[in-house]
């Protein structure tokens, strides 16, 4: 099954504009780990302190998250003001191009309400599935 969503993946996101859509930056804060933390301070020039404080908070599942949607970093046009240090998180979303598809399956039924490339990839599945 993972083989079959990273390729359904592949071609939902061939048809799908990230920049014509960015509800993922405009409506969920991405988890920033402590590597991200001193990558993005470092670009942006503050201390990792400095960083914590203007961008960051802790959430309910004591996870370190943008403090605010959408994301500081959204700029003109859609595009990440911070694209080359984005936390982990940003770069991985939403998680439906590798191979432990299958591991996220509760996290991607949520996503389908927040993006439209997970929706399509998982009802893809569903008729491919459904065809055997
Ligand atoms: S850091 Fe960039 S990619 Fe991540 S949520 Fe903010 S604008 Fe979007
Ligand atoms: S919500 Fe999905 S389709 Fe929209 S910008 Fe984010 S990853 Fe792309």
């Amino acid at each position: 099954m993972n083989a079959l969503a990273e390729e359904i993946h592949v071609n939902v996101f061939d048809r799908i504009d990230c920049l014509e859509c960015a509800n993922c930056c405009t409506s969920i804060p991405p988890m920033v780990n402590e590597t991200d933390v001193r990558r993005i301070s470092k670009y942006l020039g503050l201390k990792t302190s400095k960083f914590k404080e203007q961008y960051l908070r802790i959430d309910e599942d004591q996870d370190m998250v943008m403090n605010q949607s959408p994301c500081h970093f959204l700029g003109d046009g859609n595009m990440c003001d911070i694209y080359d240090v984005r936390p982990k998180a940003c770069r991985q979303y939403p998680h439906t191009d590798n191979y432990e598809f299958t591991k996220h399956l509760k996290l991607h039924l949520t996503n389908t309400r927040y993006c439209p490339a997970v929706f399509h990839i998982l009802e893809e599945m569903n008729d491919a599935l459904s065809r055997g």
